[in-house]
């Protein structure tokens, strides 16, 4: 509960006003150049996901370096809690993966997480709920939407022989109020 006390309602909603716009923001600037998987990549993760997030989620490949802090991420952190997209290797936006460097099977398969918790929630509740969690816990890794998909992607890693529905599990969470 440390951080929660240095953001007052009003700050903490605009946070989540600026997230929810640039998260809808830089899904409309790399959709365009976006590209879905192929069809080996569709079957690997066919025993997770649907397939109607297997062929609506696009992944682009940032050429010129990562993604670079929105000026509201900068306020974020100079406020002491540390959140980097510089830092990570890919972002999802709703619909569409943003990465630079390689994508490996694993962060491929995170991603697709936070695809699904943004179809179930839309993006404006899931900016509501990333945020909240980034300002209660003060670090990233513990954000229960990230617990979630960092969670579900170690349960793939150490069996992927082994079917599991992901949508199931996230909604769970969402019904359990989790999130
Ligand atoms: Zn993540």
């Amino acid at each position: 509960m440390l951080f929660t006390s240095s953001f007052s309602e009003n700050e903490i909603n605009a946070y989540i006003a600026k997230t929810a716009s640039y998260i809808k923001t830089q899904r409309d600037l790399f959709a365009e150049n976006a590209a879905p998987f192929s069809p080996g990549q569709f079957e690997v993760f066919k025993p997770f996901f649907s397939e109607a997030i297997l062929k609506t989620t696009l992944f682009f490949q940032k050429q010129d370096g990562p993604l670079e802090n929105p000026d509201f991420l900068k306020e974020i952190n100079e406020k002491g809690i540390h959140f980097s997209l510089e830092r990570t290797k890919a972002t999802t936006f709703i619909d569409v993966v943003v990465f630079s460097g390689e994508l490996d099977a694993k962060i491929q398969f995170h991603e697709l997480v936070h695809a699904v918790q943004y179809q179930k929630m839309g993006h404006k509740q899931f900016a509501n709920k990333y945020m909240r969690g980034l300002l209660r816990t003060g670090e990233y890794t513990k954000i229960p939407l990230e617990v979630n998909a960092y969670n579900l992607q170690e349960a793939f890693m150490a069996n992927p022989d082994q079917p599991f529905s992901v949508e199931a599990e996230v909604q769970k969470l969402i019904n359990e109020n989790k999130f």
